[in-house]
């Protein structure tokens, strides 16, 4: 990938190139002063003498082609809100997944087979609203510690004869923490002990106030079982978004964040991404972490070719070099080589990275033999 000569590296770290020479050849290198050295090389010459190397020209490309320009208030058009159901073990995050996903079938879709892609779209009054759909916190949470905020509202499932529990307050400090509203879904309210202004008493505890009550939360009582009251969550869903009128500028080259990722025998790398920004479309270049590739093809999550995949919107991604990471950013960039020099920079990085561990370690092996 990167690569240095002997003679520009001496001037560089101000070691004499004869000292480099030496140094190479105590390794079982013999070299001359034209003689080209790769990054680790030269990594390894500057830790012997207490000289961290790193390279300045492919940090350029990664900023130059990865940093995002603000976009103006007058390109930026709304984009469907990305919501994540949380809630404690057994109350009824996969029921309600389930429930939403199968009300909400429009004619067209009739039939389709729905693939797990990690995400799922539903429509209401001719309006998109996006499901992560690996429940709980998990996904939120690799999420988060990766630095990608990608809910823009949280669904509190909270079961009706059961009450607040452990893993509620959990998902509300989550939510919390990741300053996402939150709407409570009052499940099982079909059982015979079910109580739902127990749990708005309780809830009221964590600051989530029902609107009759003064505050401003809002709580849909629902049955994900006998699917009850599923529209009426997603009126209040669509309601909400909109006062956090959310929005992006779909005219730009596209970015978001791998919520999904495996490896196909027939397909080869699979990555479903959601779009945060701009649109991504069949042919582009893409980076994720040290995965490139141009976009083979798109599929949504009712298992068709699309052409294109427009803020908020998840799809899946093939035509990527390896698999990469959830939670990881992608780009699209203008051309494959830029992509190939900025997965290349990356890799150095890790490699150094990894050298840095490995002489640590060795240092402190010695310093404990000592
Ligand atoms: P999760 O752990 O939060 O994903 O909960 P599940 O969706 O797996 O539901 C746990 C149990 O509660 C299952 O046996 C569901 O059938 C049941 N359940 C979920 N929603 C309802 C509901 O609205 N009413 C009733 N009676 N049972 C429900
Ligand atoms: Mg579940």
């Amino acid at each position: 990938p990167s690569s240095i000569s002997i003679k520009e590296l001496s001037e560089l770290l101000g070691i004499k190139v004869n000292d480099i020479l030496k140094f190479l050849l105590s390794h079982g290198i013999s070299s001359n002063i034209n003689s080209n050295v790769d990054f680790e090389t030269a990594t390894m010459i500057g830790a012997k003498y207490n000289i961290e190397v790193i390279l300045e020209e492919q940090q350029d490309i990664e900023s130059i082609y990865l940093t995002e320009e603000p976009d103006r208030e007058d390109q930026m058009e709304p984009r469907p809100p990305i919501v994540t159901v949380m809630g404690h073990v057994d109350h009824g995050k996969t029921t309600l997944l389930d429930a939403i996903r199968k009300t909400n079938v429009t004619s067209s879709e009739a039939g389709g087979i729905t693939q797990h892609i990690g995400a799922y779209t539903v429509e209401l009054n001719n309006r998109k609203i996006v499901f992560i759909d690996t429940p709980g916190h998990e996904a939120f949470t690799a999420m988060r510690a990766r630095g990608a905020q990608i809910t823009d509202i949280v669904i509190l499932v909270v079961a009706a004869d059961d009450g607040v529990m452990p893993q509620t307050i959990e998902a509300i400090n989550h939510a919390k923490a990741a300053n996402v509203p939150i709407i409570v879904a009052v499940n099982k309210i079909d059982k015979p002990n079910a109580n739902a202004e127990r749990v708005k008493q309780e809830l009221s505890e964590y600051g989530l106030i029902p609107e009759e009550w003064g505050g401003d939360t809002i709580f849909v009582p629902v049955s994900a079982l006998r699917k009850q009251g599923i529209n009426e969550l997603l009126e209040m869903i669509l309601l909400l978004s909109d006062l956090l009128e959310l929005k992006a500028n779909p005219n730009k080259r596209a970015s978001g964040v791998v919520i999904e990722s495996r490896l196909d025998k027939g397909m080869g790398s699979v990555a479903t991404v959601l779009v945060q920004s701009g649109t991504l479309k069949v042919g582009d270049i893409v980076i994720s972490g040290t995965s490139f590739g141009r976009v083979r093809a798109l599929i949504d999550d009712k298992g068709r070719r699309v052409k294109k995949a427009t803020p908020s919107i998840p799809v899946s991604v093939l035509g990527l070099s390896e698999v990469p990471n959830v939670g990881d950013k992608f780009y699209v960039v203008p051309d494959e080589k830029i992509a190939k020099a900025i997965s290349d920079y990356r890799k150095d990085r890790l490699r150094q990275q990894q050298y840095n561990n490995i002489n640590k370690l060795s240092f402190d092996q010695l310093f404990n033999q000592i």
